[in-house]
């Protein structure tokens, strides 16, 4: 088997999958209030399409975990087929699914049968009108529930994202944190990033990893978990001496990229090698103009041997890639 190595060394073995752009809220510092121009139908790979080029990974191209996301990868109709037939690819693969949870409470059982091991629900605050402002709809008790159905249908350790906005819900740090201890979920706050489609970040408006700590400090004595860290994007933390534990994802200020073992593909085929990649590879094309699976494998190989050392987003000439976050799989 080859593997998906490339020019520093590195071996991706994370896949990204996302399986479509669109979304039901509008999160702020993700797309604007109208959406976005969504994918047409047929340029978004079918399920098939999909588990093919999987397949192509998994057997040929050492891939060993994948994740669905999106857009909202629960808006995706045949989530639970697609989740049923990649974990049949190989049972040892690592399913997991990065949700904003509307409508988990319904499927969480449905995608647990069908292979999925874990979820990531992204949640900025437990306050219903700061969820509101954040993404623009009134759905926090669909989050809250379908957090609830996942961990009940063993879909865990349930993990919760968070990003943290300036003068929005960088002072409701603390009060999510303990939410989420008391209820069993592990809570990672994620230094916003430059890939909203507004163009809108800033670097003095990003709440940063110091930040973070400063406003959680006060309340909780955080030591640094004695598992090391390798690919995981997340410094882990015991809180108040454990066992619950915090994690923060510094991507900007404390960039991990020497260590990514993750590429991605997007939901009309594109592999990306990083997400601030400003190439892609289109296997879309080549699959539907006929490609065999080594044909697949062999145009996947030379796109990770493009991937660029680091995301160089404090290089002045660093420029935000042309697709958002929701578009290329976050
Ligand atoms: N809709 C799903 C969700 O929200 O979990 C999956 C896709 S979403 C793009 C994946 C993750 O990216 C979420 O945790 C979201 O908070 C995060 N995200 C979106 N835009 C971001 C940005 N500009 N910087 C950092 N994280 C961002
Ligand atoms: Fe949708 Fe996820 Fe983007 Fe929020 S972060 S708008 S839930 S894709």
């Amino acid at each position: 088997m080859k593997l998906l190595e490339d020019r520093y060394g590195r071996v991706a073995t994370d896949l990204r999958v996302s399986l479509t752009d669109r979304c039901n809220l509008r999160c702020s510092y993700c797309m604007p209030a109208e959406g976005l121009e969504w994918l047409l139908g047929d340029e978004v790979l079918s399920d098939d399409e999909v588990v093919r080029l999987v397949r192509v990974g998994v057997e040929q191209l050492g891939i060993r975990e994948v994740r669905f996301t999106g857009g909202e990868p629960l808006v995706r109709r045949g989530l639970v087929e697609i989740v049923r037939r990649t974990k049949a690819l190989d049972p040892t693969l690592e399913l997991s699914l990065t949700t904003n949870a509307l409508g988990l409470a319904r499927t969480a059982g449905a995608l647990a049968a069908a292979g999925l091991d874990r979820v990531n629900v992204s949640l900025d605050t437990t306050d219903a009108e700061t969820f509101h402002q954040i993404t623009r709809r009134d759905r926090l008790h669909d989050v809250v529930a379908g957090l609830e159905a996942a961990q009940a249908a063993g879909l865990g350790p349930v993990k919760v994202n968070a990003v943290l906005l300036r003068g929005v819900n960088d002072h409701q740090a603390v009060e999510l944190l303990s939410w989420c201890i008391e209820r069993g979920y592990e809570l990672r706050f994620i230094e916003q990033m430059p890939l909203d489609a507004q163009h809108g970040w800033s670097r003095e408006g990003m709440i940063t990893a110091d930040e973070i700590f400063a406003r959680l400090e006060p309340e909780f004595v955080l030591v640094p978990a004695a598992e090391p860290r390798g690919s995981a994007p997340a410094e882990l933390f015991l809180v108040n001496g454990g066992p619950a534990t915090v994690g923060v994802i510094a991507s900007v200020t404390r960039p991990f990229c020497g260590d990514c073992d993750r590429v991605r593909l997007t939901a009309d085929g594109q592999i990306r090698n990083c997400l601030f990649a400003r190439e892609e590879s289109d296997l879309r094309a080549a699959l539907r103009s006929g490609a065999s699976d080594e044909d697949l494998a062999e145009r996947w190989l030379i796109a990770m041997r493009g991937k660029r050392a680091g995301h160089g987003i404090d290089d002045p000439s660093f420029l935000q890639p042309d697709r958002p976050m929701s578009a290329i799989g976050g």
